[in-house]
Parts: C-alpha cells; sequence; structure tokens
C-alpha cells in the first residue's frame, strides 16, 4: 500500500517480476510529499549508511538507464556540492562515477572546498506520472481508500507491503516516525543547467535543482515540524541564499510555494513481519526516497517472493 515514488516503485518491480499486485492508498501521486521533492539523486537523512549505499548504488543504476527515456523526466546533470571548510570524499563517492573535487573557479566567493558530480536530476509530477503509466501497463491497479490497519489492505492477498511514508506512524503505530520539514520555491529556469548543494550553509540549508523548465529552490530540514503551510520568511530566506550563490536568478518569476514532510526514521525499516499475514516494511526514507526506491524495490521483491515460496 502507498502511491508515493517507494509505493509506485515496488509495486512496478513486483508486477514485472509476475507477481499479481495492486495499490490501495489514500492520495495519490500529486498530493504525496514525493511530488514535492526536489529531486536529485543524493543520500540526505536516510540510514544505515551501509544499506543506504547498496540501495543507492543499484538506483543510480536504474535511473541513469531511464535518462534514455525521455518520458521520464529524469535527466543526467552536472552540479556541485560546496562547503566553506576542507572535506573529506563523500562517503557515497563510492555508488556515484566520476565524483572529483571542484576547481577553484567552480567556488562561490568565500567555500574553500566542494565536489563535482554527474548525477540524476528527476522531475517528480512527470516521473510519478511515468510509474503510474508503468505499473497500470503491466496489469495494476490503484484502489483509492484510507486504512486504519495493514489488514484492510489485504482482501485476498497473501503479503501486504507497506509504502506508507510518514503515514506508518498511525497506521502501524512507529513513534519513531518523525517529519522532517522542507520547504520550497518553484521558479522558472533562466537557464541554469548545473545543481548546486550548500548543506551547512549557516543560514540554512541551500539548494538550486534545476530542471528542465523551472527550478526547484531550497530549502529547510526542520525535524519533528508538521506544519504544511509555506512561510513568507522561509521562502524569502531562500530566494535570497540560493540568489546569493547564483546571481542569474535575480528577479527569477516564482511559480509555487511547496511544503513535504519527509518520512524521517533513526533506520529505514525495510524488513518481513510474519503472522497470519505476513507484512513487508519499506518505509522511513527520510530525504532519500527516490535516491534509494528501486534498491529498495529489488530487496522488497527478494522479500515477497521468499514470504511467497
Ligand atoms: C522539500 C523536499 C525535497 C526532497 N528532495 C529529495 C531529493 O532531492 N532526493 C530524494 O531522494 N528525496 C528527496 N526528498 C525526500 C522524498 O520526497 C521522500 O523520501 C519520499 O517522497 C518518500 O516517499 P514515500 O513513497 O515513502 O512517501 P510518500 O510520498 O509520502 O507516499 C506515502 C503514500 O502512502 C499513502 N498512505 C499513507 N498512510 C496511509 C494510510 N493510512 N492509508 C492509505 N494510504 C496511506 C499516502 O497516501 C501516499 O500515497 C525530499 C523531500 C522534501 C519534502
Amino acid at each position: 500500500m502507498g502511491c508515493g515514488v517507494i509505493g509506485l516503485t515496488t509495486a512496478i518491480s513486483l508486477r514485472e517480476a509476475g507477481i499479481d499486485a495492486g495499490i490501495v492508498t489514500a492520495e495519490l501521486p500529486p498530493a504525496t510529499t514525493s511530488s514535492v521533492a526536489a529531486a536529485l539523486w543524493y543520500p540526505y537523512k536516510a540510514y544505515p549508511e551501509d544499506r543506504v549505499l547498496s540501495w543507492g548504488r543499484r538506483t543510480f543504476a536504474v535511473l541513469e538507464e531511464l535518462s534514455g527515456t525521455p518520458e521520464s523526466g529524469v535527466l543526467m546533470r552536472e552540479g556541485v556540492e560546496i562547503w566553506h571548510e576542507q572535506v573529506p570524499d563523500p562517503w557515497w563517492a563510492t555508488a556515484v562515477p566520476g565524483v572529483r573535487r571542484c576547481r577553484e573557479d567552480e567556488l562561490p566567493q568565500g567555500y574553500r572546498d566542494g565536489h563535482a558530480f554527474v548525477a540524476p536530476v528527476i522531475e517528480m509530477p512527470i516521473y510519478l506520472g511515468y510509474l503510474m503509466d508503468r505499473f497500470i501497463d503491466a496489469g495494476g491497479s490503484v484502489e483509492i481508500r484510507s486504512l486504519s490497519s495493514l489488514d484492510e489492505a489485504a482482501g485476498e492477498a497473501r503479503v501486504v507491503v507497506n509504502c506508507a511514508g510518514l503515514g506508518a506512524r498511525d497506521l502501524v503505530g512507529d513513534t519513531s516516525m518523525e517529519p522532517i520539514r522542507g520547504q520550497i520555491v518553484r521558479v522558472s529556469n533562466p537557464g541554469l543547467e548545473r545543481f548546486v548543494l550548500d548543506e551547512e550553509n549557516p543560514d540554512g540549508v541551500t539548494y538550486i535543482i534545476p530542471r528542465s523548465l523551472d527550478c526547484i529552490l531550497g530549502g529547510t530540514a526542520d525535524d519533528g515540524e508538521w506544519d504544511l503551510e509555506p512561510n513568507p520568511d522561509t521562502a524569502s530566506g531562500i530566494l535570497r541564499r540560493c540568489t546569493g550563490l547564483e546571481p542569474r536568478l535575480r528577479g527569477v518569476e516564482v511559480l509555487e510555494h511547496r511544503v513535504g514532510l519527509r518520512p524521517g526514521r533513526p533506520e529505514i525499516r525495510l524488513e518481513r513481519e510474519d503472522g497470519d499475514l505476513p507484512r513487508i516494511h519499506n518505509y522511513g526514507h527520510g530525504g532519500s526516497g527516490i535516491t534509494l526506491s528501486w534498491g529498495c524495490a529489488d530487496e522488497t521483491l527478494g522479500l515477497v517472493r521468499e514470504t511467497l515460496g
């Protein structure tokens, strides 16, 4: 159950492996957290690192291949992650071919270090539509229903896969789930192609993700914050910080303000829970749901196969 990026990717993997899987969900993709994501392949606020690295490596490869399918909304783009201090190589570097140190001329004034790398940029409204079409083409169906327990999802099913994101907090009583609030500003694209990440900006996490027609500017990562209303002061701060890094953003048209609640958890829950109705949990991906989606879907498929014998 669940129709965000995790539910859709998992359901596609199951159906394309010949397993008769359907989706039950409270909300369709445009209303999910997944549709708010920036979205760049980048491991952020998701744990544990060893599993994240292996799921991320697999997902990178799948997304890179999808970038050859224009209707998927996946682009391969070069960009930089910049720092005020010297930093070691990123811990995720083995998952990304060709990560290199920035040249000095690639660093904005006041920054001392950085990494340049090519990674998938995923235009979520397009990508979620592509995933939905692929699921339906594979014979899948979607039932819109809010559940108060996983048993309600089962019907005739022999196993339920829980991809409820933050919804798992209520659905299975997982109080270790906490929102990590993210606010973004969507603006017109003045011709930018490179992404910029400035995670340690003293005024707040800052990123610029250029897509084909617009740019996503961010952001925030506020632990335990549930407010879904965009805050105007926060939006002004995002615009100011991003324009400081990329002056071509000055005066761009603001198209939209959005907030999403990342499904934060001390560790991603991807495991089987046995019982009369076996369940497989696949939730709690924090700021990395897209980055880990295909790797997690593969592992879930393995658990479903084991369960069905
Ligand atoms: C501002 C922002 C920027 C981000 N940027 C990135 C990025 O660049 N890269 C990246 O990898 N990740 C990024 N993320 C994180 C990413 O969006 C999430 O990790 C991901 O969307 C989680 O996907 P999900 O499918 O688990 O959850 P969701 O998208 O929230 O989907 C959950 C689904 O479960 C359903 N559901 C929940 N409870 C119930 C219930 N009781 N009954 C029935 N259905 C239920 C919902 O209706 C929904 O369909 C970002 C997030 C934000 C907010």
